[in-house]
């Protein structure tokens, strides 16, 4: 099988390793393209993303590398962009004039509706059962159709190439302890949001980083979705949503 991953994370994020070393990997598995997507500066403070100065060092050392190898391996500089309602997203201008080659676009924050805080739901199980409580006063179908919405929104109005993680709402979720993904709810609610990613015409990633992190049991998204994305035709690429120059294929096999 030939392989490419287009969500890699590294030093200058949340990540470990260094560029160079996700380039050796993907050479010794006979990749024929590497895609770079650190995290995208954010409007706000946050610990895990990458800093102005850290874009610029990035996207020098991932120019580099493209010049390196150029003859060996397609290397393509990318983000993680997050979508923020009203503030930020994969085509926001911003973002653009970055020139960058593709973004993924993820959701990883709920905004309080009362004081605008930015929630992380794929952060520490407190910090999701904080957002419940706080933001959505416990119903947990209002947080996942929040979830939703934002993803349709972008998908919508600030479409990446690659949809990252569609339903890593399902992190915080373990043994389906705050909802089934066999109710009719929230089968409507993925249904409805691969509508919109077809409508976006944006690829949808198998993503295997709550494997490799042993956050899930099964990929993003769990494979009943991917049934309903493959019937809508909705392109798919795999990633690992690596973070380690070693996770490089992390569990593709099984992915596959
Ligand atoms: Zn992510
Ligand atoms: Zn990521």
């Amino acid at each position: 099988m030939v392989w490419t991953n287009y969500h890699c994370h590294c030093y200058l994020d949340d990540g470990d390793g260094k560029l160079q070393d996700y380039v050796e990997q993907a050479l010794d598995r006979g990749f024929p393209a590497l895609g770079f997507s650190c995290h995208a500066p954010l409007p706000f403070p946050c610990d895990w993303v990458l800093s102005e100065e850290g874009f610029s060092v990035y996207a020098k050392e991932v120019g580099a590398l493209k010049e390196r190898y150029a003859s060996r391996l397609q290397i393509y500089l990318g983000l993680e962009v997050d979508y923020l309602r009203g503030l930020s997203g994969p085509a926001h201008p911003a973002i653009r004039a970055r020139g960058l080659d593709y973004t993924i676009g993820s959701v990883h924050f709920l905004d309080d509706p009362a004081s605008g805080a930015h929630n992380e739901i794929d952060g520490s199980p407190e910090g999701y059962a904080r957002c419940l409580a706080s933001s959505f006063g416990g119903d947990i179908r209002a947080m996942v159709r929040e979830y939703y919405r934002l993803v349709r929104e972008m998908a919508a109005q600030s479409p990446p190439e690659i949809i990252g993680h569609l339903d890593v709402i399902k992190k915080n979720n373990p043994g389906e302890r705050y909802f089934s993904e066999s109710e009719a709810w929230y089968r409507e609610e993925v249904g409805r949001t691969l509508e919109a990613v077809a409508a976006s015409g944006a690829i949808l990633e198998v993503n295997t980083g709550g494997l490799a992190r042993r956050k899930t049991d099964s990929v993003y998204p769990s494979p009943w979705i991917l049934t309903e994305s493959a019937a809508l035709g909705i392109p798919t690429t795999i990633s690992s949503d690596a973070h380690d120059p070693k996770q490089i294929a992390f569990h593709f096999d099984e992915a596959l």
